[in-house]
């Protein structure tokens, strides 16, 4: 096996549509008095729009970074509910995840649009987690490489987009939220085709794995050579067991 690279680890925290004040507070309070930032390792929570506030709050100071889940691909105008990635940077985040699969289906993002709200985060000086990932019907039917390279290649052939100012984030459908967790060697297959695919450029480029990942699987999928770090759900919400993803 070749030498683990060495890009550093990241694990972001993707709250979703979870959380209130009360525990927000607890929370943040308790990740950023467990979070000690050994050296190469970097953390950071993405938090429901109204809390970014919160999250700014309490962590302001800390090594934990903070981000939001989604942003528009507009700059500004009447586009009423939604929120422009110039108006999350005012709340000094780092990232803003883009194409969750669950905005791609829930939602109806297309390629198109990922790549355009990817473009919108970079242009407000904040770093997009861009998510790519196959259904189970495409993984069963061979056309894994094949969906996660197309949805990768629509971003990157976005103007305004450029690897060195973004992070992926490779979520194969069929894992998130069901504790059902890629193998290390499913993941490290779509992440080697991935680095493959993004050139010498892609050789620093941060590659996250998402999907059921926990404390029990982190370890073994984090020492994966093309695996970088992971973007957590589930997992993100009680500061011990995010903590221990970290450490992993
Ligand atoms: C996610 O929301 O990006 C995710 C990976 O969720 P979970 O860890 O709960 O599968």
């Amino acid at each position: 096996m070749e030498p683990k690279a060495m890009r550093g680890k990241l694990v972001v925290g993707n709250w979703k549509m979870h959380g209130d004040l009360r525990r927000n507070d607890a929370l943040l309070a308790d990740l950023r008095a467990g979070w000690a930032a050994p050296t190469g390792r970097a953390m950071a929570v993405c938090v429901p729009f109204p809390y970014l506030w919160q999250a700014q709050a309490a962590l302001s100071g800390s090594t934990i970074a903070w981000g939001a889940q989604n942003a528009s691909e507009q700059p500004a105008g009447a586009f009423t509910g939604e929120v422009a990635a110039s108006m999350v940077a005012e709340f000094g985040c780092r990232y803003v995840i883009v194409g969750h699969s669950e905005r791609r289906t829930l939602y109806g993002e297309s390629d198109a649009t990922v790549a355009a709200k990817a473009a919108a985060v970079i242009a407000a000086a904040m770093t997009p987690v861009v998510c790519i990932g196959e259904t189970l019907a495409e993984r069963d039917a061979g056309a894994t490489e094949a969906v996660v390279l197309r949805q990768l290649d629509v971003v990157l052939a976005q103007a305004g987009v450029n690897i060195a100012e973004l992070v992926l984030a490779y979520e194969p459908v069929w894992a998130i939220g069901t504790g059902r967790t890629a193998t290390p060697e499913q993941a490290q297959a779509v992440h080697k085709a991935i680095r493959k695919r993004l050139g010498t450029a892609g050789k620093d480029a941060l590659l996250l794995y998402g999907g059921s990942v926990k404390a029990g699987n982190a370890k073994e999928l984090f020492a994966m050579p093309d695996i970088d770090g992971g973007l957590i759900g589930g997992a993100a919400l009680k500061a011990d067991e995010f903590l221990a993803v970290a450490a992993a």
